[in-house]
């Protein structure tokens, strides 16, 4: 594969993409719910049935594959199941030791199937080796990341986790939602499966949902694809090509939306009213040099924040232009309120733990300009 990232995200990897049989340009939507057999035990298209394959959730496979280095990927209907799915990897009594500052519908997915079905899920700094070395027992299976994570912009030295994973004979797995594959590519640099919510970067309009797990290892990806054909969450063929689309200017998206969201840190930074910026993108963030070691960005996801509770509340009922919602990556700039919005499902002891407070506010920079998005905030911190 020697075509660069910009040419994947378009065409894939040539080698090995699905081409369409009459050679379209925008790959077909093969809306359909089954495939002819021409006679028993035998399909000339190797399409049986869409919860299983369809070739425009292939083509969109492929693609995302050969931007994560990946072996294999399979594409869900949202990205919550496509991390219910890696769970089904394992067995009741199996310990899996996860950031703690986790995307909140992770953990409600933990206290609601997690526990019942028997895994051991233990909460742990993973930004702290140490912390994650002590926490690994004879049952552990899995070590399970975000970084940068959600809400916090924590980051964990991804590298140094697949050297303990490596052995112990664990899995390491990592959410690469926040950066995408244009900053991070997780597999490198020795992760075992990457995990999506292609909500969010990977189709980037905020106008459809979807998933991804992402593997290096075909016996990994084969049983990836046979839980999903058992579950039956596979994405739809519209969706499929919604992501496929907007996935030909990721790079591009990425690259400006990064730019956006460096000068509006900065402008937070400078507001009185904004007592602390997360942001992987300042030299004062405590993991900027781990994150620059192990990726080519810092993305556009910044939390802050404001000196009361009231003025989180005015920015948010205030912003004109950015949208008070939740998601994340779109050309749309949003904010949203962790503490209510998207980590309702976590401990209060832990959110007091991890500085999810009634003043912190979560902002995904968008597409727009600059000094728009600037302007709007400013009118909303004013009284
Ligand atoms: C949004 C998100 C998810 C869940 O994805 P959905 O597509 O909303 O189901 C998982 N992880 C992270 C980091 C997210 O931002």
């Amino acid at each position: 594969m020697n075509e660069k990232f910009e040419t994947r995200c378009i065409h894939g990897d040539p080698a090995v993409s699905l081409q369409d049989r009459y050679r379209a340009i925008s790959f077909p939507i093969y809306q359909t719910a089954s495939f002819s057999h021409i006679r028993t035990g035998h399909n000339d298209s190797g399409f049986d049935y869409t919860r299983e394959s369809n070739p425009t959730r292939r083509h969109l496979e492929e693609i995302v594959s050969s931007l994560e280095g990946a072996a294999g990927t399979t594409a869900f209907s949202s990205g919550m199941a496509a991390i219910s799915v890696c769970f089904e990897l394992f067995s009741p009594g199996d310990h899996i030791i996860c950031s703690e500052d986790l995307y909140g519908g992770v953990i409600r997915l933990h206290n609601l199937i997690g526990i019942k079905n028997g895994l051991l899920i233990e909460y742990v700094d993973t930004t702290d080796l140490q912390a994650v070395a002590d926490a690994i027992r004879p049952n552990t299976k899995a070590i399970y990341v975000e970084t940068p994570s959600n809400p916090m912009m924590h980051i964990t030295d991804l590298r140094a986790c697949a050297k303990l994973a490596q052995e112990h004979g664990l899995l390491l797995i990592a959410d690469n939602t926040f950066l995408s594959p244009y900053f991070q590519n997780p597999l490198a640099l020795g992760a075992d499966i990457v995990i999506h919510s292609g909500s969010k970067f990977l189709s980037g309009h905020n106008d459809t949902i979807a998933g991804f797990l992402c593997t290096k290892e075909p016996e990994l990806a084969a049983r990836i694809c046979l839980l999903s054909k058992t579950t039956g969450g596979a994405l739809a063929p519209f969706d499929s090509w919604l992501v496929t689309r907007g996935l030909k200017t990721l790079a591009v998206r990425m690259e400006r939306q990064q730019e956006n969201a460096v000068k509006v840190a900065e402008w937070l930074l400078e507001q009185p009213q904004v007592t602390q910026v997360f942001y992987p993108g300042l030299k004062t963030h405590p993991g900027y040099e781990i994150n620059i070691n192990q990726a080519t960005g810092f993305g556009s996801m910044i939390s802050f924040h404001t000196d009361s509770e009231d003025t989180a509340l005015r920015v948010l009922h205030k912003v004109k232009l950015v949208i008070f919602a939740e998601s994340l990556g779109g050309t749309e700039s949003l904010i949203t309120y962790p503490i209510v919005q998207t980590h309702p499902d976590v401990s209060q002891e832990m959110k007091e733990h991890l500085n999810i407070t009634k003043t912190l506010l979560r902002l995904s920079v968008g597409l727009e300009n600059a000094d728009d998005i600037i302007s709007d905030l400013k009118q909303a911190f004013e009284k």
